[in-house]
């Protein structure tokens, strides 16, 4: 594997997420076309979004603790921006504010992620767009519906790594139309050609999340044949998950976050006290096996973790048998966020992960899954299945099986384009409207 961040774009991602950034005073611009830091999905991002070499999307910690120890210090310099390594960790004797010493190697030359002008607009019913989505990457993510209501109970059984309870109502609304989301969602198309859109929501007592969502998600694919995608509790009712992806869902994912159920039931409470981590397991594979019909609408099913919650084989425990029974890992890094239940906790090691995401790679690989077959998604809170093949120590190791997956992801990005322009044409006024 190649080991210098300067030539491999995933370990600098990967290092980012473990260590975090400072930022220079030559960043302190008014207004650089960059996008916000705001706090969304599911807790799990906080920081500045950032476009690294190779086109990988990232959102490195900023606000922590821990990235204000980090070695990595972004510098805006002759009208773009650097990071460079600094060698300089330790804190000045005696305490106080720490010194970025002046000599630094350059380590990359990145982007920020651009800034949408749909950010400072605001829907027709008046509220900020970016309180009904923002984009995470190039995606739009919708965090629907009110707050999770672990979070509402005496004493509080939130996930404990979680900080959408200390969110909502400042970052995002809590009760959104479905007129106010599809305004949102043109305006993203247009503006920032998304191609997905991600809904999320925690748990709602009496499950309601996807009688909540359904009608967002039929509107979606209706009126502008947009990949859709839900992340929400498992449903009692396995056969809810059939009836979505008839009406044009693409993805049901589900958050397990940890594979030891020991530990699951520490750090997710009002997960193991509603549904368990069985039920989540069985979602994740019951949804695996819908996709093995035909139909043109792709189709795929998540479980997803937090490495640096559990020991590194524990994750890739988990990472064998969401591939085994056919679905798609996701796996994001544990980012001890400011005012949650871990903020103290330290943020896992670069090194202890590496061969979790390398284990990403080579389990989606010997499966045959489709990974980055959807066009135009770079995520920026995670690393993605395929941006891992830069943690293998033969890259080359399956030529045959990624020249196909590039052939199916041509092919479908064809078919994609032509339904997204058929769905255009038949809803001109919709569009006009926007
Ligand atoms: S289920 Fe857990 S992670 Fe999801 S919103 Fe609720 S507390 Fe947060």
């Amino acid at each position: 594997m190649e080991t210098d961040v300067r030539r491999n774009p995933a370990l600098l991602k990967l290092d980012l997420y473990c260590k975090g950034i400072r930022l220079d005073d030559s960043c302190l611009v008014q207004d650089d076309g960059g996008r916000p830091v705001l706090r969304t999905r599911a807790g799990l991002g906080s920081g500045l979004e950032l476009i690294l070499p190779g086109g990988l999307w990232t959102n490195v910690p900023v606000s922590e603790p821990f990235a204000q120890r980090s070695p990595y210090v972004l510098h805006r310099e002759d009208g773009g921006y650097v990071i460079r390594r600094h060698r300089d960790r330790a804190a000045p004797p005696g305490g106080g504010p720490q010194v970025i010493a002046p000599e630094a190697e350059p380590v990359a030359w990145v982007r920020l992620a651009p800034r949408p002008g749909w950010y400072d607009r605001t829907t027709a019913t008046g509220r900020l767009m970016t309180r009904i989505g923002t984009l995470q990457g190039t995606y739009l993510g919708i965090y629907q519906a009110r707050v999770c209501d672990y979070w509402k109970e005496d004493p509080k059984a939130n996930c404990r790594f979680c900080s959408v309870g200390l969110n909502l109502g400042g970052d995002d609304a809590g009760d959104k139309s479905v007129e106010e989301v599809m305004e949102v969602v043109r305006a993203a198309r247009r503006e920032s050609a998304i191609t997905y859109v991600d809904f999320n929501t925690g748990h709602f007592t009496g499950e309601t999340y996807l009688d909540i969502l359904e009608p967002y998600v039929r509107r979606i694919k209706e009126e502008t044949g947009l990949l859709v995608g839900i992340q929400t509790p498992p449903h009692h009712d396995l056969g809810r998950y059939d009836a979505l992806k008839k009406i044009g869902l693409n993805r049901a994912s589900f958050c397990f976050e940890i594979w030891d159920e020991a530990t699951f039931r520490r750090i997710c409470p009002g997960k193991n006290r509603e549904y368990g981590l069985k039920r989540y397991l069985d979602a994740v594979e019951y949804c695996a096996r819908l996709g093995r019909g035909r139909g043109f609408e792709p189709w795929v099913s998540n479980g997803e973790i937090i490495a640096g919650l559990e020991p590194p084989a524990s994750s890739m425990a988990a990472i064998d048998w969401i591939t085994r029974v056919g679905a798609v890992p996701t796996v994001c890094v544990f980012r001890p966020l400011v005012g949650t239940d871990m903020e103290d906790a330290p943020p896992p090691k670069t090194e202890d992960l590496i061969p979790v995401f390398r284990r990403l790679y080579e389990a989606c690989m010997k499966r045959n899954l489709p990974i980055g077959v959807a066009p135009n998604v770079h995520v920026s809170l995670v690393l993605l299945p395929e941006e891992c093949r830069w943690f293998l120590d033969r890259p080359n190791k399956y030529w045959r099986k990624e020249l196909k997956l590039r052939a199916m992801s041509a092919l479908f990005r064809m078919q994609f384009e032509r339904r997204l322009r058929s769905a255009a044409s038949a809803h001109v006024p919709a569009a006009a409207n926007a």
